[in-house]
């Protein structure tokens, strides 16, 4: 591939359509793509921006079936979904497709058969676990055990999603079927397999050699940890009645593999793009000035650095990705992100909470992400990123600017005299910025580059801190009009350089500034090249605040909610203590439980968790010690009505006899609750509870 590609094809790992995204995904994949596009799109290159709703597999399967729906309908459902949060979030995609389209099936199955006549794949009768009670054959999500490599125990048929193998289902140890978890049998089957090991040689040249230095080294390392492992044959074809049919004889009944159909979506998408703007799609995908770029998760390395390539390879007419930055998992104060637990920031819910706040999460995420390493989500640095930057800096920075402008000179930029030399170093270092932040994204390093973006915001608060035109213009009007003009063009690049990272901020700068419509809006490359980006005389708007504090209590608020997922999945996984001996009739008649109320009540004395009650029985009044004080004041529990078990031999307890015991249970979070009679009843004290 040459230095200077005639156009870009960049891909996002297509989202997986049983659930909406999270904050995971965002950080992971679809923000620093999004950057990327951006980025590339305002240099003036050639962009073909594609991902869409991965549809097919199993765990599909399996939800329709747990909702008595059909796969199309989940697939339908969560389509709309995530489509919705790229759009809300400013992600650019020139098209979002998805696997159920046509044009995909079309697209996929052609693949395989042009592979098939190619005599690139292994045709085998193999034996296959099978659920002998579900009549199906098991296979990726469908079987659950243990992980050949790690150990782990609940590793899926494909994958283990812990070390991040990918194997075939009848290499677990322990298999059993995720349908009825019965241990599966083995039965025969024919199924197409994808040689690997025969692209072993190429995949040594052409990533362990040929990307030792341009890829990240988390990619790399896991690429070459497979390929040192040596590569088998894996299965592309699977019994199984959702997906793409495969198309040759003794296929009937089949489909190909939800992995070996998802990345050819890339290609469908970018089709169904081209015929929609009138534009050939070829040249995105088989001419070699095209520079090829995956955005994926790292739970995706080994799909498009090993088999994708391989297929793309063994077809021969397509190029190879130019890199894969895979990232890192995000986690999520502390914890990994989990569906299944709901430990997750969702974006629809984001957006409720924080409504026209995408460019903060756009902001926090790319700031924090996960880009060498797994990283931390917290409520906390997300806050911290808003107040202290986004808001002290960078908005504090455009406001006083603004605000400015129109006090002094009605919004007109004004003329400036002579500079000064901090005049001349300021406009010197926001000329550099624009390579900075594009030697950093091109290195895909997302991070850094926003870092420098806030730089750029620093440099222009400080400048009018230090130059404090408020106070010069009470002696020198002159200057003060060359202070402005100075702060109004580090403005004019802010308005540019923040489109890739915070495109919502970047638009309502602009508008702002009134660059859109008025031919005075900025390139890329104009902010290093041109000397003057907003002229004097140009009007700008009025100000508009940028960002607004986010405040403890919104905080607070969410950290709250994450609390109750914890606490919801503590109870969930509390299992129920099993069923005590049989008892007879005569056996629970033998205690005497009556309705009562609880008349006094004081602290035991140096006893933290008793409380001295005196309890009215309907028989008598009677002391009852009882161990609730670290779930209950003594005022709070004066007038409770109790379920008492006045029967119970008495007993001493810290020196006071204790005649009895109030009946309790616990929730979830260890607070005692009384079991009580129907607070609505009219049930005297006394009565008996049969
Ligand atoms: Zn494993």
């Amino acid at each position: 591939m040459s230095t200077n590609p005639k156009r870009y094809t960049i891909t996002a790992a297509l989202p997986y359509t049983n659930g909406p995204i999270h904050i995971g995904h965002l950080a992971g994949v679809y923000v620093p793509a999004d950057i990327y596009a951006r980025y590339q799109r305002l240099t003036g290159n050639d962009v073909a921006f594609v991902c869409g709703s991965d549809e097919h597999g199993v765990p599909i399967t399996i939800k329709a079936k747990k909702e008595g729906v059909s796969p199309q309908d989940v697939v339908d459902k969560y389509h709309a979904i995530i489509k919705k949060s790229f759009e809300d979030f400013g992600i650019t995609f020139d098209n979002y497709s998805r696997t159920s389209a046509q044009i995909h099936h079309e697209t996929a199955s052609d693949f395989f058969l042009e592979l098939y006549k190619k005599g690139e794949f292994i045709e085998e009768v193999t034996e296959q676990l099978y659920d002998e009670e579900a009549k199906q054959f098991l296979a990726d999500r469908f079987v659950i055990g243990t992980c050949p490599k790690c150990g782990n125990e609940e590793a899926y048929g494909d994958q283990c999603e812990k070390c991040g193998t990918s194997h075939n289902a009848t290499d677990l140890i322990n298999p059993k079927s995720a349908i009825t978890g019965n241990a599966p049998t083995l039965k025969e089957t024919k199924h197409w397999f994808l040689p690997l090991d025969k692209h072993e040689d190429f995949l040594k040249e052409w990533i362990l050699k040929g990307h030792k230095k341009d890829w990240k080294p988390n990619v790399y390392g896991q690429v070459k940890s497979w390929i040192d492992d040596g590569l088998r044959p894996r299965a592309v074809t699977r019994d199984l009645d959702w997906g793409i049919p495969v198309p040759v004889e003794g296929g009937e009944g089949k489909v190909l593999y939800v992995w070996f159909d998802a990345p050819i979506g890339y290609i469908s998408a970018t089709k169904e793009w081209a015929e929609r703007e009138g534009k050939d799609w070829e040249p995105y995908w088989k001419d070699e000035n095209t520079k090829l770029v995956h955005f994926i998760g790292k739970d995706n390395i080994v799909f498009h650095c090993i088999i994708f390539p391989s297929m793309l390879k063994a077809e021969g007419s397509y190029i190879l990705p130019d890199n894969v930055p895979a990232n890192e998992f995000l986690n999520l104060e502390g914890n990994k992100l989990s569906t299944s637990k709901n430990w997750a920031v969702w974006l629809p819910e984001y957006l409720e909470d924080f409504p026209d706040k995408q460019d903060v999460l756009r902001y926090a995420l790319t700031a924090n992400a996960p880009e060498t390493k797994d990283n931390d989500f917290t409520w906390k640095d997300f806050q911290a990123r808003n107040n202290n930057e986004l808001v002290a800096i960078f908005g504090n920075f455009i406001n006083r600017v603004v605000v400015l402008t129109n006090k002094y000179y009605n919004g007109i930029i004004p003329e400036p005299s002579d500079y000064s030399q901090v005049d001349e170093e300021t406009l010197a270092a926001v000329k550099a910025y624009p390579d900075v932040i594009a030697s950093s994204i091109e290195r895909y390093r997302f991070r850094e580059a926003s870092q420098e973006l806030m730089n750029l915001a620093r440099l222009g608060n400080k400048y009018l801190a230090d130059e404090e035109p408020w106070k010069v213009i009470k002696e020198d009007e002159a200057r003060t009009k060359t202070i402005m003009f100075v702060a109004l063009q580090i403005a004019s690049a802010l308005a540019t350089i923040s489109e890739p990272f915070l495109p919502f901020t970047s638009s309502k700068l602009k508008s702002i500034l009134n660059v859109s419509s008025s031919g005075v809006e900025m390139s890329w490359e104009d902010i290093s090249t041109k000397d003057i980006l907003l002229p004097a005389g140009h009007q700008i708007g009025k100000a508009e605040l940028l960002f607004n504090k986010i405040e403890d209590k919104d905080i607070q608020a969410q950290l709250d909610k994450l609390e109750a997922s914890k606490k919801a999945n503590e109870a969930a996984n509390k299992a129920a203590e099993p069923q005590k001996e049989e008892i007879t009739f005569d056996d629970f008649t033998k205690l005497d439980l009556r309705v009562g109320t609880i008349i006094e009540a004081e602290k035991m004395p140096k006893a933290k968790k008793l409380l001295v009650l005196k309890v009215d029985t309907g028989i008598d009044t009677r002391t009852i010690v009882s161990g609730i004080a670290e779930s209950f004041t003594a005022e709070e529990v004066i007038g409770k009505r109790v379920t008492v078990l006045v029967n119970l031999a008495p007993r001493k307890l810290r020196g006071v006899e204790s005649e009895g015991m109030i009946l309790m249970t616990e929730s979830p979070e260890g607070k005692l609750v009384f079991v009580n009679p129907d607070a609505n009843q009219d049930v005297a004290n006394g009565l008996q509870i049969s």
